[in-house]
């Protein structure tokens, strides 16, 4: 193994970056039992931890840009060695000192572009608020019951913008008092920080504390698992709390007050992807299959790999902007699993499963098969 001689206080900078709980590690491998790469291609979170623990870590491989960030060995490790902290520790070694392997280069131009524009899409942040522009939807004011924080992808993506004008159709419908913040809101910074860019992470998220700050908001609805997070578990750390809430959460809180009705039929047959940082990361796995409960008509099947055990669609972690070969990719998996239940609709609600699944349908050939929809799409037909 090649000593990594430049990077000699790689010991210390994993200490000083949160990674010291690699020397826990006793080498068990339960790691690598669950960790989704391994059904497509070898990887081993075991072997980095151990490298790491002797500063023997090539920090210039693509070995440490894999893991998804999915969460699912840390549930399992028995000596808590945090794997996701110890991993972004070695990330930030790597953006300290530039190294990229060739499949994180646009990594640098999405930075890029989160500093100049609040967006990781090279889109204009004047043009955030856009999606809403031909519907009923106000910038948000201070007394409003709620902000509605749609995140990049749902602001500025073609297919995910389907996502955001259903949330807006069923707030309205429901009568919720809510308003957006448009170009004020910026990414919430969670997938830029998994790839070790502390920096970029902390100017997005002063630049959104001060747009809630500012425009006196205090509950906040989020699209994305993602934002929910980071919103919930990370901002705390600026000292700031705010009421944060999911989708998933809401909806299953307007029917039950009453304050949505659903209506007509809904045929087919469903299955519920978890998306991590919903189910494992934040233990949200109730509420989405109780508000599909509540749809008349629709059956709700479960796929093998669900709840806890949910299978990564491989996009957490920075994936989203990397390369992951054709044949490695574990949204191809996830797709197929949905179409062997005989699911006619996968349904989830996260941007970047919603990225992956699609183009998993499309590249496998199964675009006649199965449909890919957010929650709020199925229930925005039901109202
Ligand atoms: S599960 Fe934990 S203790 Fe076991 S090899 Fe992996 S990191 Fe080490
Ligand atoms: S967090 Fe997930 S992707 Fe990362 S090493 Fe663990 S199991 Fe693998």
């Amino acid at each position: 193994m090649e000593t990594v001689a430049p990077y000699k206080d790689i010991i210390e900078v994993i200490k000083a970056s949160g990674g010291d709980a690699f020397k826990r590690c006793f080498q068990c491998g339960l790691c690598d039992v669950v960790c989704p790469w391994n059904r497509v291609r070898n990887f081993s979170m075991r072997k980095l931890v151990r490298e790491a623990t002797f500063g023997l870590t090539d920090i210039e491989s693509e070995e440490i840009w894999r893991c998804t960030t999915c969460g699912r060995c840390p549930q399992q490790c028995p000596r808590d060695v945090r794997q996701i902290d110890s991993g972004v520790a070695l990330r930030r070694i790597a953006t300290e000192y530039g190294v990229f392997p060739q499949s994180v280069k646009p990594i640098r131009t999405i930075s890029g572009s989160l500093v100049g524009e609040g967006n990781p899409l090279s889109e204009d942040r004047a043009k955030r608020g856009d999606w809403a522009k031909d519907l009923p939807v106000n910038t948000f004011t201070e007394g409003m019951e709620i902000l509605y924080f749609p995140g990049c992808y749902l602001s500025y993506d073609p297919r995910l913008k389907k996502v955001s004008r259903a949330t807006a159709a069923i707030l309205n419908k429901a009568g919720v008092d809510f308003g957006i913040l448009g170009s004020q809101e910026s990414c919430c910074g969670e997938s830029i920080r998994k790839t070790g860019d502390e920096d970029v992470f902390k100017r997005l998220a002063k630049e959104n504390i001060k747009a809630f700050v500012d425009n006196g908001v205090k509950k906040i609805l989020v699209s994305s698992p993602h934002c929910y997070h980071t919103f919930k578990n990370e901002y705390p750390e600026f000292m700031v709390h705010f009421e944060v809430v999911h989708i998933t959460q809401y909806l299953l809180e307007l029917l039950r007050e009453g304050r949505l009705e659903l209506k007509g039929e809904y045929p087919r047959a469903v299955t519920w992807h978890d998306p991590c940082y919903l189910g494992r990361h934040n233990g949200i796995y109730d509420e989405p299959r109780e508000v599909l409960r509540q749809v008349p008509g629709l059956e709700l099947r479960e796929m093998p790999d669900s709840r806890s055990d949910s299978l990564c669609c491989g996009g957490g972690g920075g994936r989203i902007w990397m390369e992951t070969l054709k044949g490695e990719r574990f949204c191809d998996l996830r797709v197929d699993q949905a179409a062997q239940m005989g699911a006619e609709v996968l349904a989830t609600a996260c941007p970047y499963c919603i990225t992956n699944f699609e183009d998993s349908r499309l590249t496998m050939g199964f675009a006649e098969k199965i449909e890919v929809k957010d929650i709020t799409e199925i229930i925005q037909e039901m109202i």
